[in-house]
């Protein structure tokens, strides 16, 4: 296995990590403040959060040792750089912009807040769910970039078992707070895939 020059993504790869750490602190720091509870519909994170907090954890060790080599195959740098780098930048604008529209209605849980509105400005204006939608475009972006199907592969499936604990629930508990509204916010926009012809 050629790993020569494989130290500059490894480096760029570790840059990207730590960026989006601090993104991910920093919004989920301003959502926190001042909202209140009124109705919790997840007592603590499903299965496919806390998989998602492990292969997180693992990137980082996959930029910091050779532990996870096994898993590396080959594809051509300039793909790597070009694919894998637009994708995970279009992951951390994805990923803000859905947290700067969703301010304080942000909760790593399910749950409505006191004075919960039903967003519908910014990336929600074509998608419910962008921040899933984001962690795809993450797990497709360090497969990219990363070219290590181990690491990548196991967000992956983090990503798609938080899709199937959270998206119906997460709906349904919408439909329940907001009724009509978003009965009629579903028919205007994709689920993970945006919908821009309205
Ligand atoms: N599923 C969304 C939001 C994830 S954060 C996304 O992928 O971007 C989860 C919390 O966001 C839930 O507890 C819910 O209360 C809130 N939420 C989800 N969609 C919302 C919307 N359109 N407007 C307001 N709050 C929303």
């Amino acid at each position: 296995m050629d790993l020569s020059g494989e130290s500059s993504f490894r480096l760029v790869f570790g840059l990207f990590w730590f960026l989006n750490l601090a993104l991910r602190i920093y919004f989920q720091a301003k959502a926190r403040g001042a909202k209140k509870s009124v109705s919790r519909h997840e007592r603590r994170a499903k299965l496919g959060f806390r998989l998602l907090a492990v292969s997180y954890v693992l990137m980082l060790v996959y930029c910091l040792s050779p532990w996870f080599d096994f898993a590396h195959f080959s594809l051509p740098g300039w793909m790597r750089w070009l694919f894998g780098g637009t994708t995970l930048m279009l992951y951390l604008v994805l990923f803000a912009w859905a947290h700067i529209a969703l301010g304080r209605h942000w909760s790593g849980l399910l749950e409505i807040h006191q004075d919960h509105v039903l967003v519908t400005h910014g990336p929600y204006r074509y998608i419910r769910h962008p921040m899933y939608c984001a962690f795809f475009l993450m797990g497709i972006g360090s497969l990219l970039l990363s070219a290590n199907w181990f690491i990548s592969g196991l967000y992956l499936l983090a990503a798609t078992s938080l899709y199937f604990d959270r998206l119906a629930p997460e709906e349904e508990m919408m439909i329940e707070r907001f009724g009509d509204s978003y009965r009629d916010y579903m028919k205007r926009t994709g689920r993970l895939v945006p919908r821009f012809n309205r």
